[in-house]
């Protein structure tokens, strides 16, 4: 299936509430198995080709993103300007947690590119988190995903409960 009519597929599925129900994956035959996050490596890998994040970019466009010291640096690095200008130009500090000052994201370009894609922050180089091991462990994350990523919504229909 093409990308478009995937995220058409996910957008009718959220607009309609028909989302999968996650909870059933607690008592899967497998769960907590490496043979489940094998499938679901494989499910990730399959959509992640098939679906282009710039034909959607809904992440970038719904959802805060988390800022390390790390991620810092190297953001204010690749734009030239110093820590302090950047956190204060773009990040919000709650609780110490530094997060992008507004949504969409302030490094949104109009064409759905990021601005300091290179330098981008570990939580975007690593979104929607559906390739990463102990699947399960993350589950209300990938809950709360199915509404902002195709990625996501079509990994988690697939897998077979
Ligand atoms: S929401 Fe998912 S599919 Fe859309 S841009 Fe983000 S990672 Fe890609
Ligand atoms: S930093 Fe780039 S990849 Fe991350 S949310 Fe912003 S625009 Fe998207």
């Amino acid at each position: 299936m093409q990308s478009d009519d995937l995220i058409q597929q996910w957008k009718k599925a959220v607009s309609e509430k028909n989302l999968p129900n996650t909870d059933a994956f607690k008592t899967l035959p497998l769960a907590n198995s490496e043979k489940l996050d094998e499938d679901i490596l494989s499910l990730h890998n399959h959509f992640s080709a098939c679906i282009d994040c710039l034909s959607c970019a809904n992440c970038c466009k719904t959802t805060v993103t988390v800022f390390s010291h790390e991620d810092i640096n190297k953001a204010s690095r690749f734009l030239g300007v110093s820590k302090k200008e950047f956190i204060k130009k773009y990040l919000i500090e709650d609780m110490g947690e530094f997060t992008t000052i507004t949504t969409p994201c302030p490094f949104l370009l109009p064409d759905n590119k990021c601005r300091i894609y290179e330098a981008r922050p570990h939580a975007c180089q690593s979104f929607p988190h559906t390739g990463r091991p102990h699947f399960l462990k993350r589950l209300n994350a990938h809950k709360n995903n199915l509404k902002v990523c195709p990625i996501t919504y079509h990994v988690v229909s697939g897998i077979k409960s």
